[in-house]
């Protein structure tokens, strides 16, 4: 069941030299939810994607979502172009491990564009009174710029968040996590 979609705010006073007993709510006001307007599900890599454990998790969120009473949540998959960066299994959760390759590459698959889209698809067809937005966290887009664009016309997002998550050093690219130990 949907709920106002607001939350209570209490504004409590003290009385000075007074106990913890001394707050007392004095006021009530209710304020609207935010959108959730950064939001990860089964068809980001990090995730495990849509054939792992984290499959159907956008419509759990969104189902979440209504039941709580926000008024939007944003996806924003991860939309990589690396081919391979450094990485080390203990910067990478137990679901990931298996796209780390034995020279130590980590190798994320890409976007499902239209898995994606279908998955936005049936979930505002079942929360309609959920404005639900199909948005992509590019990372490192000034490197990846035109292969994105061979992929799909990235203007046909909702929202495009930019990313720096890997970094040049020599020859290869790293998380900072690692990059941070070395
Ligand atoms: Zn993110």
């Amino acid at each position: 069941m949907a709920t106002s979609g607001s939350i209570i705010i209490e504004q409590h006073t003290q009385t000075p030299g007074g106990s913890e007993k001394a707050f007392r709510p004095c006021e009530h006001r209710t304020m609207p939810l935010p959108a959730d307007s950064h939001v990860h599900s089964e068809w980001s890599w990090d995730t495990g994607g849509p054939n792992s454990l984290a499959a159907g998790r956008m419509e759990t969120m969104c189902e979440r979502a209504a039941t709580i009473g926000l008024p939007a949540v944003v996806f924003t998959e991860h939309f990589d172009f690396d081919d391979a960066w450094r990485t080390t299994p203990e910067d990478l959760l137990s679901h990931q491990q298996g796209m780390l390759d034995p020279d130590g590459y980590l190798r994320p698959p890409p976007l499902d564009v239209a898995g994606y889209r279908e998955s936005i698809d049936r979930c505002r067809h079942r929360f309609p009174d959920l404005t639900i937005l199909a948005g992509v966290e590019f990372g490192q887009p000034h490197l990846f710029r035109r292969r994105a664009s061979m992929l799909v016309d990235v203007s046909t997002f909702d929202r495009v968040n930019g990313s720096l998550h890997t970094l040049g050093v020599g020859d290869d690219r790293y998380e900072p996590n690692t990059l941070f130990r070395m």
